[in-house]
Formats: structure tokens, sequence, C-alpha cells
């Protein structure tokens, strides 16, 4: 067995990473300390989020609720030059990937006015304290450590975690609910990515713990490329029912780690978070599913992609003619029995064809007890 040290303290970052893929956990464990420098739009992240950090000290301390793009592209030069910087921390942003984070910059000066003067706190350490079980019916203490970028008040017993999101997807739809919610205050369920709802669960129960006057954590990812922002809340209610889920994930983190580096436990599950998996060539699903490490591999990837986008484009109204004809096609599937048709839409309006649960198709025309009653007129 290859041994492990078990951290004392959890970080946010290492949950998030367990919970998207364990095994992309312990291979950032294993990485030598000189392969720990950051992928252009990882190294973009980190000199937005230290530009952005600057700039809300700054408002607080001048009562600014607007940052001028011209006094934010001078502080972009000086985050730039990393002169202040450690040097194992200093990251490498290519020349040609610069004129992103200008443009991310520039769009935060441009996104309206933020009220620096309700920032509660930029970039400080908070900790808490999670109750593990142990298996044996008792349970023993974690620490869990996060970093926010910043808290900001929202009265009159809340708080908003903003999350400046630098990279290039656009954020999920809103459905109608979402829509209504909007205009009105309270709890808000919108999709986040992956990694947002381990970090919004993370940080409600570290600001909870930790501010008691507080009922509510909203976690709001900004998608500073588009505009747009996508947020979900955690009210203290839940506070009790989300440490034990959070205690149940790091029962799992601990045992891996105790179980050593050969366990099974260490599995790898394959999604979007592979863009930013620390070592993706010494994955085992690599190959199996294709998982680009470089500019090439992604290209074989996209005319793939592109091939069985055009199939699909083809073959689609052959298919509608069949299924118009004949009803359904039924697919055998590993995971039980599937069919290509028509479905209600779950919007509640409209229908698409598309490969669907039987469940979750219009009752079926045919009724075996009809059908049997009309054979049984027929032959008498
Ligand atoms: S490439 Fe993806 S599936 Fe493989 S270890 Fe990394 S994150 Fe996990």
């Amino acid at each position: 067995m290859t041994e492990l040290i078990l951290p004392t303290t959890l970080r946010q970052s290492s949950i998030a990473r367990f919970d998207n893929c364990p095994l992309s956990l312990l291979l950032a464990e294993q990485q030598p300390p000189e392969q720990h420098q950051p992928s252009p739009l990882a190294a973009l992240g980190t000199l937005f989020h230290r530009w952005v950090a600057l700039v809300i000290r700054e408002m607080r301390a001048t009562g600014e609720i607007h940052y001028g793009v011209d006094q934010g592209m001078e502080r972009l030069l000086e985050v730039i030059a990393q002169r202040d910087i450690p040097d194992d921390q200093v990251v490498h942003l290519p020349l040609a990937e610069m004129k992103w984070l200008r443009i991310c910059c520039t769009r935060w000066c441009q996104g309206g006015p933020f009220n620096a003067s309700r920032v509660i706190a930029v970039e400080e350490e908070l900790s808490g304290t999670v109750k593990v079980p142990d298996g044996n019916g008792g349970a023993y203490e974690r620490t869990v450590v996060g970093h926010p970028d910043c808290i900001v008040a929202d009265p009159p017993d809340g708080v908003i975690v903003p999350d400046w999101k630098t990279g290039w997807s656009p954020p999920a739809k809103l459905g109608y609910e979402d829509q209504q919610m909007r205009d009105q205050d309270g709890t808000r369920e919108e999709k986040l990515t992956d990694q947002g709802y381990a970090q919004q669960v993370i940080y409600g129960i570290l600001i909870l713990q930790n501010l008691p006057a507080i009922n509510r954590v909203t976690l709001r990812e900004v998608y500073l490329r588009h505009g747009e922002y996508r947020e979900a809340t955690v009210d203290r209610y839940n506070l009790e029912r989300l440490t034990d889920v959070l205690g149940a994930v790091i029962a799992q983190i601990d045992a891996a780690y105790d179980a050593g580096a050969d366990s099974a436990r260490w599995f790898p599950t394959a999604g979007t978070h592979c863009g930013i998996c620390p070592a993706p060539r010494a994955c085992p699903l690599k190959e199996w599913h294709g998982i680009p490490t470089s500019l090439d591999e992604a290209q074989l990837l996209a005319r793939e992609w592109i091939v069985a986008a055009a199939v699909r484009k083809e073959r689609t109204p052959l298919l509608k003619g069949w299924v118009e004809h004949h009803g359904p096609i039924p697919i055998k599937a590993g995971r039980g029995r599937r069919e290509v048709g028509w479905v209600d839409n779950s919007t509640g309006s409209g229908k698409s064809f598309k490969l669907y649960e039987p469940d979750e198709a219009p009752p079926s025309p045919f009724d075996e007890r009809l059908d049997q009653l009309m054979r049984q007129r027929a032959a008498a």
C-alpha cells in the first residue's frame, strides 16, 4: 500500500475536487511542486482575482461605488508585473491571453455600481468544524477551511459571495420559475456550475458557523464574458442537514487517504472538470473517453463531434418519417428500455424528438384490455 498523509485541515478546493473526481484529488496531491504552474486559463483567473481583491480594497477605503476602466487598467499592469508576489506563487499568462484578462477587468468595471461599503471581508480565510461519521455509530471532528474572494452584506440578514468566472462557458439557461424569482427577495435555486454547488455548500457552512447574525448565504456566479449571473442560497435552517452531508463526503475522503494511493477509492469520473485536471495524462479514462490534453487532441475530438452532429442532422428527418407511420423506435440500452420518438417538453409546452425513457412519453394509444375485448367480440 502506498501511504498518504491525511491533511490536518481540509481545503474547500480539495473537497470540491474530490466531489468532481476522486482521482483528480490524488493526482493533485502527488503532483511535484515544479509542475504546479497553472494552465493559461487558470493563470488568467488567478490574476483576475488578485486584481479584483486589490480594486475592492481600494473602493472600500475611498467609498467609491464605481471603478474607472482607465484606473482599472493601471492596477492591472501592477498585478501582471507580480513584483510583490512570492516566487512560488508567480503565474505565467502568455501575451496572447492578456487581452482576455483586460476584457474581464473592463467588464467588471462596466458592470454597474459595486457598493464596496457592504463588503464584509476580502480573501479572508474562514474555518469551520464538521462532524464526520466514524462508521461505529460515533463521529469525529474535522476542520474545513475556505477563502471566499469576497463576502458582501445582503440586508437584512444575508450575505452574497460573488464568484467571478473568467472562463468561456456560458451560464445555464434560466427556467420559468427562476425568471419569476429574479424580481423577488428570498431564496434562489438557479443552476450553478458543478464546482459552484460544492462551493455553495462549503462557503454556506463556513459563513453560517462564523457569522451568527447571518441567516442566508447566496453564492453568485458572475459570468464576466457573458454579462450574466446565476445564484443559489443556503439558509440557516438547512445548516445541520448540509453539515451532515459534508461530513459524509469528508468520511469518503478520509477513508481514501487511509486506504492509500493504490486504493480503488480514488476512482476517476470524467466531466467538464477534466478541463482543470492536474494530470489528465495519468488518468486511466483518458483513452476511453478521449479526454484531450493538447490542442491537437481537442481538435480531433471537435472533428468527431462535428461529424456526429452532421449525422444526427441528416438522420433526424428519416427517423421522424419512420416514427410518423410506425410509432416510437424501441432502443435497447444498458440502463434499461429507451425509445426514440416525440415526447412532451419538461417546460410543459411543445414536444421534442429525442431519446427518452418510455415513462416520459404520452400514454400509448394501444389499450391491451380494449384490444382483448375487440378480439373476443370479433371471435363471437
Ligand atoms: S482527466 Fe478527468 S476523469 Fe481523469 S482524473 Fe482528471 S478529472 Fe478525473
